[in-house]
């Protein structure tokens, strides 16, 4: 078995700050020891890395992005292989990608569909949810079957009408029956029937521009359906994971449910802490890279958000990542801004964004690997295998330098998206050499990874409930 040894480095993961030497055998943390001490000293290896100065991080778990996602027409720019790459090169070592079940057709079709996608394809190790986007008999019992086998989690819309959207019965009878075989249900929510209403009135009135895609996507309608969802989960006795949550006053409703006792989770992405409605009304087209739903906020958000991620009233921070080209693909939306393909590229800098945060006193280390490792993790059943280092852990392990400067840029990074949403943002920290299984996927800031590493990850049920 192959042998490596990380020494010198801090070791970070959401319970501990520790000087230890790891030891990877096989492609697991086989142990820990104290830097320095006779045991750490006497491991023979075949390879030993250096990480004197540099936090050794269990690699990051983006649980929700969408590589060649079909939306409005088109398809997100990064396939499996690009964006596995590019979260590999920002110390994201699993991804929970979205395999959609189209309408009138089976779940197990749609999930088909994304393993043919994925498979052989990816630099890191990647599993999936599955958005139900038609609630009927058969799909129901599919949903049994589905936990059984490792697709725990189910995404539902209470926006988009007409593509995604499921109305209340619908979603109560997915929730009951994630009541009785374990699944999460995971909800966008945000009032679609009337947002629909606004965004038509907007268009009539000649308010054709990007910023009206915050415009008519209100902070009112994102916390109604939040309101919405967590009572129909409460009905249905299901626990609840609200993806995406960009306003203060959902943020308040998941704190009262979870206040009241209810197993209520909720995830922000990086945009919603460090972007705001300012870039939605950069002049000329420009703000059409920030069309994403639930919109970008005014900022004073922000520092809600910042808090909820602080006092655990929210628990996870993934990406969303679903890149559209600037040039072909949002440009579609010129003149219209509801045809402007929604989503944004971000799955690469995460966790040095997240880093950034710890530089800003926003977070403590340990809250950024919480949030951006282990709880994403243990939400989606994959918890100790991966978000930790700890014995007996996959030996997905990041060394990263805190003291680095990067200046992030579409010119540097790897995503197959012609833009950055952070374009000319300096940030501190960086990751140096990323482990797979104790595979080095990237080493010294060099992809030395390849697609097929990474494998398919049936997974447990939640790890909260
Ligand atoms: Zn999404």
């Amino acid at each position: 078995m192959s042998r490596t040894v990380i020494h010198g480095g801090l070791v970070v993961t959401a319970s501990d700050e520790i000087h230890a030497d790891v030891l990877i055998e096989g492609g697991r943390i086989a142990a820990l020891a104290a830097h320095g001490t006779d045991a750490a000293t006497s491991w023979s290896a075949d390879r030993r890395i250096d990480a004197t100065g540099m936090y050794v991080l269990p690699g990051g778990v983006d649980a929700h992005t969408h590589m060649e996602m079909p939306f409005g027409g088109t398809y997100a720019a990064d396939t499996f292989e690009t964006g596995t790459r590019a979260a590999a090169w920002g110390g994201t070592t699993t991804i929970v990608d979205f395999a959609i079940q189209t309408m009138g057709r089976s779940l197990r079709e749609g999930l088909d569909t994304w393993h043919a996608k994925a498979d052989g394809r990816c630099a890191v190790d990647y599993g999936f949810h599955m958005i139900l986007s038609d609630v009927n008999e058969s799909s129901l019992k599919e949903m049994d079957r589905l936990v059984a086998e490792g697709v725990t989690s189910f995404k539902l819309f209470m926006a988009y009408p007409g593509v995604f959207y499921s109305d209340d019965g619908r979603i109560l009878r997915a929730m009951q029956r994630a009541s009785g075989n374990g699944g999460l249900v995971m909800m966008h929510a945000e009032n679609g029937i009337a947002i629909d209403v606004l965004v038509e009135q907007a268009l009539a009135e000649g308010r054709t521009d990007p910023r009206y895609h915050g415009d008519v996507r209100k902070v009112a309608l994102e916390a109604e359906a939040t309101h919405r969802a967590v009572q129909l989960a409460r009905v249905a006795g299901a626990p609840l994971y609200v993806v995406h949550v960009s306003a203060d006053e959902a943020v308040d409703e998941i704190a009262a449910a979870r206040h009241k006792g209810l197993p209520v989770f909720g995830e922000t992405c990086p945009q919603y802490l460090f972007l705001s409605t300012d870039n939605l009304a950069e002049p000329g087209f420009e703000g059409a890279k920030y069309v994403c739903s639930t919109p970008l906020r005014p900022r004073e958000h922000q520092e809600v958000l910042w808090r909820g991620l602080r006092t655990n009233e929210l628990q996870v921070v993934s990406t969303d990542h679903c890149p559209f080209c600037f040039s072909g693909q949002k440009e579609m939306g010129r003149g219209d801004f509801s045809k402007i393909p929604n989503g944004m590229p971000g799955v690469e800098h995460r966790m040095d964004l997240l880093h950034q945060a710890v530089v800003d006193g926003h977070l403590s280390r340990r809250r950024w690997v919480e949030i951006a490792c282990a709880s994403p993790a243990r939400m989606f059943g994959l918890y100790p295998k991966k978000g930790t280092i700890a014995p007996g852990a996959d030996a997905d392990v990041v060394i990263y330098d805190p003291g680095a400067e990067q200046t992030i840029s579409a010119e540097t990074h790897h995503m197959a998206v012609d833009y950055s949403a952070y374009e000319g943002r300096r940030v501190t920290g960086q990751v140096r050499t990323v482990l797979s299984r104790g595979v080095p996927v990237i080493e010294d800031r060099a992809y030395v990874g390849h697609a097929g590493h990474g494998t398919y990850l049936p997974r447990g049920t939640c790890q909260y409930l």
